[in-house]
């Protein structure tokens, strides 16, 4: 799974992605919901029956190439998710990552891929280890499958400032979780 990072690494990025699927490589895709082009990106994705992982976009990109406020991002995440859960995508042998900790979007995920024929084995809820617990305990129970992330490593302090870099809301997210514990 390869991971996204800033806008101006999108083509290199996507351009990897499809060498080694080319090559055979058992290779998958993160795409941001937050951008304006990543609707048309995710139709090639789909139509080259690849795997993808939808994520909101760690960084905060103008607002001349993405959303900017949090319902135009969760309006495009569901937009997006209901092409990656359509009748086409699942006849292409395309195979649906949803990377979010949020609880509304993965309720109405979870009806859309029951609306759609989807097996609940048949796409991933991906999070990461730790944030907002009882959500993954419900998908698992519920019988979806998820995978959880743990970054782990010595450099964790620059890991975890580089993501406040990025976004500064990560800040917030910081500290919260050094709080809890
Ligand atoms: C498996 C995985 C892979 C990712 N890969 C990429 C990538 O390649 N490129 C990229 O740009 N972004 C990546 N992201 C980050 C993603 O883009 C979002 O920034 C992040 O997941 C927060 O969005 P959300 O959908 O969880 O919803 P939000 O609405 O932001 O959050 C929902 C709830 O979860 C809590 N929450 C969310 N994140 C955290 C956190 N880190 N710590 C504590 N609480 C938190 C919030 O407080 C809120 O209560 C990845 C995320 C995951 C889970």
């Amino acid at each position: 799974m390869i991971d996204m990072e800033d806008f101006d690494m999108i083509d290199d990025t996507l351009a990897l992605h499809h060498r080694l699927c080319d090559a055979g490589v058992p290779v998958a895709q993160t795409l941001q919901a937050r951008l304006f082009r990543t609707e048309t990106d995710l139709d090639g994705m789909i139509a080259r029956g690849a795997m993808v992982r939808l994520v909101k976009g760690a960084m905060a990109p103008p607002d001349t190439v993405a959303f900017t406020k949090r319902p135009d991002i969760d309006a495009n995440y569901l937009k997006l998710a209901g092409k990656m859960l359509s009748v086409d995508a699942h006849q292409n042998g395309f195979f649906p990552v949803f990377g979010t900790h949020h609880r509304d979007l993965a309720m109405r995920i979870g009806a859309l891929a029951d609306q759609n024929g989807w097996s609940r084995d048949g796409f991933e809820f991906e999070m990461l280890y730790g944030v907002n617990q009882p959500l993954q305990r419900e998908l698992r129970d519920a019988g979806y499958r998820l995978r959880l992330y743990a970054p782990f490593g010595h450099d964790w302090w620059a890991y975890a400032w580089r993501r406040v870099g990025e976004n500064p809301r990560n800040l917030g997210l910081l500290l919260q979780s050094g709080l809890k514990r």
